[in-house]
């Protein structure tokens, strides 16, 4: 079972749950928590896990440029990475995707770029991964793919997919091949129109879905959701101290119900 956790807009709540479904799983099923966050990845904070090990390094291969040589290429570049003018290729690294085209047909040559690493951490027979982009970094979407590929290879029965916020394509690639996804919300007009934005793309892919209302109760707006989670100082007290809400047998009971919507539809 493959679960994606995202919501169109950021700071809705989305990694808070996806930690607390985790630490509710582990209990009884080998799990994966995944981080695909890969540019501000939090769930290591969320689940008091600074002591990551590094599981592999993630590389993308670039144009191998050398002063004076002539090369054979057309401007194929969709990136705007690889440029000839008259004789010469203008190479701009922080563009480059690694797709490789420019080398089809042509005389160019290809070297290894680390791009970013995946960290992992043992919870009992159950693992938190998380990929994380160097400083800097432009092109993240393989850190997103590799980190999943290299979670799942864990065949844990349950992998919980985080993704950023947003609808861009690192989200688009982390929700891919999802059985189900949880869309978080909040009562606010941001939380709600990105939320749309998102659900069209959930609908598209053709993925069932649900609506997690988080912070329920701090406006009045009128929202559609499928479950609910309160806004409740605890969960603030329990978030700042990286540790699961779920201690507290009322907002337990919030998360048993989302967790057996995913494990019995
Ligand atoms: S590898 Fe792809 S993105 Fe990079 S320069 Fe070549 S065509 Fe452009």
């Amino acid at each position: 079972m493959i679960v994606a956790v995202t919501g169109g807009k950021g700071g809705t709540g989305k990694s808070t749950l996806s930690a607390n479904l985790f630490f509710y799983f582990i209990e009884n099923y080998k799990t994966a928590l995944i981080d695909c966050d890969v540019e501000t990845p939090n769930l290591p904070y969320l689940t008091g896990s600074e002591d990551l090990s590094l599981a592999k390094e993630v590389f993308i291969e670039i144009p191998n440029i050398e002063e004076g040589k002539t090369y054979d290429y057309k401007n194929v570049c969709k990136e705007g990475a690889l440029l000839k003018v008259g004789d010469k290729l203008i190479f701009i690294e922080e563009l480059c995707s690694g797709c490789k085209a420019c080398g089809i047909n042509s005389n160019i040559t290809f070297k290894k770029k680390s791009i970013g690493k995946i960290y992992e951490k043992k919870f009992g027979d159950s693992y938190l991964i998380v990929g994380k982009s160097n400083l800097g970094e432009r092109k993240t979407a393989k850190i997103v793919t590799e980190t999943k590929k290299y979670a799942l290879s864990k065949n844990c029965e349950i992998n919980i997919v985080d993704t950023a916020a947003g609808t861009h394509c690192n989200v688009v690639r982390a929700l891919i091949n999802s059985d189900k996804v949880l869309i978080v919300t909040e009562p606010t007009p941001f939380g709600m129109s990105d939320a749309k934005r998102i659900i069209k793309i959930v609908e598209k892919l053709n993925i069932p879905y649900k609506i997690v209302l988080n912070r329920y109760g701090i406006s009045d707006l009128k929202v559609n959701y499928d479950f609910k989670i309160p806004y409740d100082k605890r969960i603030v007290e329990c978030y700042c101290k990286g540790e699961s809400f779920l201690k507290y047998d009322d907002l337990r009971g919030c998360i048993e119900e989302i967790a057996n919507w995913i494990i019995r539809g």
